[in-house]
């Protein structure tokens, strides 16, 4: 292959096509490049597609709020939003299901007061529920607190405390995406209607470096193909790639793969998808939604009682574990009527993890190599202003901005607020305010 590139993204996960169309946008002609063979086949096809405006800092909330709106006028940051579906992606577009994310009050979130106050900062719209309230809108959900979270072998495990849940938020920005691996594919063709070109089955297995720079990748067939600037989209890859660049060393923050399982179980009676919304419940440790073919969705929200298994992204085990029943068996305590079923389904998959759970966004100590890596579970909501931030840093570095000293900022245009793109430094000091766990 000897075309060249102004850019070159490795992965084409929902991370790297959004930085496609974004670099497109603004006239580069960019490659991705994705070792499966098709985009959003890596670990965003395992997402939970979860979309939610709170997280433990201000400036994650304000780029998890603004998401939203994107979800919600998909159609327009596809390129057109009087174009007929078919049109713009001919195996046709998601749905965002906006059903709101109900939060439980619990002593690990302070009763939500923090996160309350920056949704105030961010006139971000809430509703309060009370216990009654929450049993009438999730008929099927008791409210009894079980903190701290336990393994089903403790004793404890299922004996419910005297003071029980205070209540609950209903954050209406939230919801979930039918089809994360199908949102991929709809930025993707968006990007190639801007030129863009996406290649499968090839591994980048170099990165080719001259004149204190980068100037182009090696794939596992042995091509080279030329360009200046290069950006690890390679979710829980991502280290592996940096090792490649050898642009890890004075990172003050890292990444590493962190396997994660996902249970679908049958609803349990009395549940109604149509009138539920996604739940966070950090008194039990895990999250759910409905999922396709009447299931539910249970996903870990990582407590402590849990071992972290960081694994090598080419070799892990792909397996379900205990860790599914654990999961399973959690939501049993607030659901007594879930059953725990015979057939495991699911979803095991991998986080790309850095020391912080905030994602890093920014470029390297190698000129022309960037990165957007470290998301930490949490990334898919926000990937199309990630996508928009990258294109930015890229193009001012590229102009001769010194990215380290003048981060550049970036206008969230529905929420007319604006955020440092500093925030997400690979230089940054690790931030203590971040909850350390999927919640970002
Ligand atoms: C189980 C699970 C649940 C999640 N739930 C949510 C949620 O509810 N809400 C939310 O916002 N986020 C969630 N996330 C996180 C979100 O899905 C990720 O942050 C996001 O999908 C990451 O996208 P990405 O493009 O960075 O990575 P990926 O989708 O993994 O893409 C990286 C691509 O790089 C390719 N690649 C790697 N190395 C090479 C190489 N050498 N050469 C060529 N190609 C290469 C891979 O094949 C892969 O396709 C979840 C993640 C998981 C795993």
């Amino acid at each position: 292959m000897n075309q060249s590139y102004d850019a070159i993204i490795i992965g084409a996960g929902i991370i790297g096509a959004a930085t496609s169309l974004a670099l497109g946008r603004k006239g580069w002609r960019v490659l991705n490049i994705d070792k499966l063979p098709a985009c959003g086949y890596g670990s965003t096809s395992g997402s939970c597609a979860i979309i939610r405006p709170y997280y433990s800092t201000i400036d994650g909330s304000a780029m998890a709020y603004e998401s939203h709106f994107y979800w919600k006028n998909w159609a327009d940051y596809l390129g057109d939003a009087s174009a007929s579906e078919t049109m713009l992606d001919e195996s046709g577009l998601i749905k965002y299901v906006n059903c709101g994310s109900m939060v439980m009050k619990t002593e690990l979130n302070e009763n939500l007061k923090p996160c309350l106050d920056m949704m105030d900062e961010l006139d971000c719209p809430y509703d309060e529920f009370s216990p009654e309230q929450l049993r009438e809108k999730l008929p099927v959900w008791n409210t009894e607190s079980y903190y701290p979270v336990k393994l089903p072998d403790d004793p404890a495990f299922g004996i419910a405390n005297e003071t029980p849940l205070g209540g609950a938020i209903l954050f209406r920005a939230g919801g979930y995406i039918t089809d994360p691996q199908l949102a991929t594919h709809n930025i993707m063709r968006a990007a190639e209607r801007v030129g863009g070109t996406f290649i499968y089955n090839r591994s980048v297995v170099g990165i080719r470096q001259g004149n204190g720079r980068v100037c182009g990748v090696t794939l596992d067939n042995g091509d080279t193909i030329a360009t200046p600037v290069v950006l690890n989209a390679a979710g829980p890859h991502s280290s592996k790639i940096n090792q490649l660049a050898d642009v890890e060393k004075n990172m003050k923050v890292k990444t590493r793969a962190l396997r994660q399982e996902v249970a679908h179980v049958p609803l349990p009676e009395g549940y109604n998808p149509d009138t539920a919304c996604v739940t966070s419940d950090s008194d039990i440790g895990v999250y759910t939604r409905p999922e396709h073919g009447n299931n539910l969705l249970i996903g870990s929200e990582d407590p402590p009682v849990d071992q972290h298994e960081w694994v090598d992204p080419d070799d892990y085990n792909r397996e379900f574990t205990e860790q599914w029943r654990t999961q399973v068996l959690r939501v049993c305590q607030r659901v007594p009527a879930l059953e725990v079923p015979n057939k495991i389904q699911g979803v095991v998959d991998l986080y790309d993890v850095s020391d912080d759970w905030i994602p890093i966004y920014d470029k390297s100590d190698l000129a022309g190599f960037y990165m957007a890596i470290g998301t930490s579970g949490n990334q898919f909501k926000n990937a199309p202003i990630a996508g928009e931030m990258m294109a930015n840093i890229i193009e001012a570095c590229e102009q001769g901005n010194d990215q380290d000293s003048n981060p550049i900022d970036l206008y969230l245009k529905y929420i007319d607020r604006t955020v440092s793109s500093g925030f997400y430094s690979r230089l940054r000091e690790v931030n203590q305010d971040s909850s350390f766990s999927v919640l970002g």
